[in-house]
């Protein structure tokens, strides 16, 4: 099996299976005072410890939650309940994720005035046009690291550079699922006051994500209860899916950088490839190498994709959450004409240059098989 979904999801890591299930086994509740719950607390705070060391945050401004969904809506939410009182614009890119995107769609009909900034005739975002759209009635700027249709990377810091000192009061929100552990960034110099996580982006199991807090942020809970997370995510943790989340952190931090050139070198064969085969790489050249849109001649994305599973190779058309639902990403970057024929091919440090070969004769196989019958 090849598998060239990996901005859907990964494979845990060994280190990360070993660690959720020494955490099964060590099965306290963090909140309780005898052995077994210090162990427990143990165990979290060296996961909470890891997760900020990546980042270069402090251990308090990190927060657990069940994934990015939950930090994103934790994030918009919150922002929404501080200040949408005072305030009603919030500013957000027109390539967001659902979990952004969905949120501030809630905050639209709540009466909220949601501005969602697109990317220039050529496929990109300016800073300055994004910065342009916030004004001193906007509470919540938020805005993607990297597209996860694309792996097109965002012009974040700058654009919350230019917002700060403009709007200092706007809070600055960032969903880095696709750019945690794969590109290198620290959250001081991107700027985020808040920024969301996801573990299985990562090796780490489904089901666990975290929230960055910068300190002097306050915005109020999601869930109230047993006041776990400092009171600002109740419900006991789950102690095994943080483990594992953070041995997948303490796993991938040091490599961040040698994976990346890895990766690009697999993209670089795979453009080069396709390029020779007459294929289109949607994906600009200075996008995340981690994901790579591509289309064959107009094969249409699904008759693709269940070719190559049929061959054993794992790829998505456009972006696994979109699945039913036409996702209107791509268009958004320019990419409309081929929208309904593209398969997003997304890369982890496994893949190798023998599988890129397979596919890209595979999908040879593909185009002189079912051309004619699909166009
Ligand atoms: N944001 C981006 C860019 C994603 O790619 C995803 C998952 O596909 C999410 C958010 C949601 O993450 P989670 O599955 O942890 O809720």
């Amino acid at each position: 099996m090849i598998y060239f979904d990996n901005a859907a999801t990964t494979k845990p890591c060994a280190e990360s299976v070993a660690a959720v299930n020494g955490a099964l086994e060590r099965f306290g509740n963090p909140s309780s005072l005898h052995k077994l719950g210090l162990e427990a607390e143990l165990i979290v705070t060296d996961a909470r410890e890891a997760i900020a060391e990546a980042l270069g945050a402090k251990a308090e401004e990190i927060y657990f939650t069940s994934g990015a969904t939950e930090s994103s809506n934790t994030a918009i939410f919150g922002a929404f309940r501080a200040y949408g009182k005072r305030k009603s614009r919030i500013v957000i890119t027109s390539v967001e994720h659902p979990a952004t995107a969905a949120p501030a769609l809630l905050l639209e009909e709540l009466g909220c005035e949601v501005v969602r900034v697109s990317p220039r005739d050529d496929g990109r975002f300016y800073a300055e046009d994004i910065a342009a759209a916030v004004d001193d009635n906007t509470f919540l700027l938020s805005m993607m690291l990297i597209n996860n249709e694309t792996g097109y990377i965002l012009p974040v810091q700058e654009t919350f550079s230019l917002v700060k000192k403009k709007h200092p009061e706007a809070l600055l929100h960032c969903d880095c699922v696709q750019g945690f552990m794969k590109i290198p960034f620290k959250v001081k110099k991107l700027g985020a006051d808040m920024l969301s996580l996801s573990g299985h982006k990562i090796h780490a199991p489904k089901g666990i994500g975290a929230l960055y807090l910068r300190k002097g942020v306050h915005i109020p809970s999601l869930l109230y209860g047993g006041g776990q997370e400092r009171g600002f995510r109740s419900g006991t943790e789950s102690v095994p899916l943080i483990a594992g989340f953070g041995a997948a952190v303490n796993k991938l931090a040091p490599t961040i950088k040698e994976r990346l050139d890895y990766v690009g070198q697999l993209r670089d064969r795979l453009t080069q490839m396709c390029a020779e085969k007459g294929f289109s790489v949607n994906s600009l050249p200075d996008a995340s190498p981690y994901v790579v849109s591509i289309s064959v001649n107009g094969l249409r994305s699904e008759v693709l994709l269940h070719y190559l599973e049929k061959k054993d190779i794992c790829v998505s058309s456009g972006s696994a959450c979109s699945k039913g639902k036409k996702s209107s990403v791509l268009g958004e970057f320019g990419l409309d004409a081929v929208s309904d024929s593209t398969i997003r091919v997304s890369f982890c440090a496994e893949n190798t240059a023998n599988e890129i070969d397979t596919l890209v004769e595979q999908l040879e196989n593909a185009e002189n098989e079912l051309c004619k019958v699909s166009k």
